[in-house]
């Protein structure tokens, strides 16, 4: 770790106010700050990327229990530094292969988990995730308009986030499981019985900290940006094979 880092890290600790006014990511419940990058090609291990993962969740667990001896620049001296892992940052298709969740389907949001709302379109035959006037205030003008949306009011509430540990306990049973590419080696999950869409239970609730985080997987923005923009410019401007107003 650099110089620049540890005193960023102690500053933060020290001399920062707490008084509730957002003027820094150190201010959020949760920030983020070290990155690392790793970005398999097609032959990537797919689901089976916990097997290659084995060292480096050892490492952490290290790094978490028994810690590594530090030079501290700013206070000239050497100290006991302990390392958790705070999140995976992915893009969506990775998502699965990080965090479990298959990211394909009518259950597509590991953040909705089994309340994901979503619809098969009749002509397009897509499943397409509508429904999230839910996440607007109880009394918000557009939970009834109809007329502007798909024809309904809504009334449901938003979903209540998961923690890790309601997750832990909904993949209990898939502990030990063979995790492969190879499709004859691999157990079929049927999603159809488990009422859910884990495929594996990953390897990082190996780390003990890990079932307490705030954030476990985060979606990279500069993905979701640019495919976001492709579908609007490809819409507006009616580009064959990239709109998505279709039948
Ligand atoms: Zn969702």
């Amino acid at each position: 770790m650099s110089t620049k880092t540890s005193t960023l890290m102690t500053w933060h600790k020290d001399k920062r106010v707490d008084d509730g006014i957002m003027r820094h990511p150190a201010d959020s419940m949760a920030c983020n700050f070290i990155l690392s990058m790793l970005i398999p090609g097609p032959n990537g291990p797919g689901d089976a990327i916990d097997t290659y993962l084995q060292p480096l969740i050892e490492e952490l667990k290290e790094l978490w229990e028994v810690g590594i001896e530090t030079y501290d620049a700013s206070a000239r001296k050497n100290f006991k530094l302990h390392v958790s892992l705070l999140w995976t940052i992915n893009d969506f298709p990775a998502y699965v292969n990080l965090s479990g969740w298959s990211t394909k389907g009518k259950l597509a949001c590991p953040c909705c988990n089994k309340n994901t709302s979503s619809t098969r379109l009749t002509n397009g035959k897509k499943q397409c995730y509508m429904g999230h006037r839910r996440y607007l205030p109880h009394n918000h003008k557009w939970r009834n308009d109809k007329k502007s949306f798909d024809g309904t009011e809504e009334r449901r509430l938003s979903p209540h986030m998961r923690s890790g540990i309601e997750i832990l306990n909904q993949v209990r049973d898939l502990e030990g499981l063979q995790l492969s590419k190879d499709s004859k080696k691999r157990k079929k999950i049927s999603h159809e019985n488990r009422n859910d869409n884990w495929n594996k239970k990953i390897i990082f609730f190996e780390l003990p900290y890990w079932k307490s985080l705030l954030l476990r997987h985060n979606l990279d923005v500069m993905h979701i940006e640019k495919n976001t923009c492709d579908n609007i410019m490809g819409t507006i401007m009616n580009v064959k094979v990239k709109t998505k107003d279709t039948i």
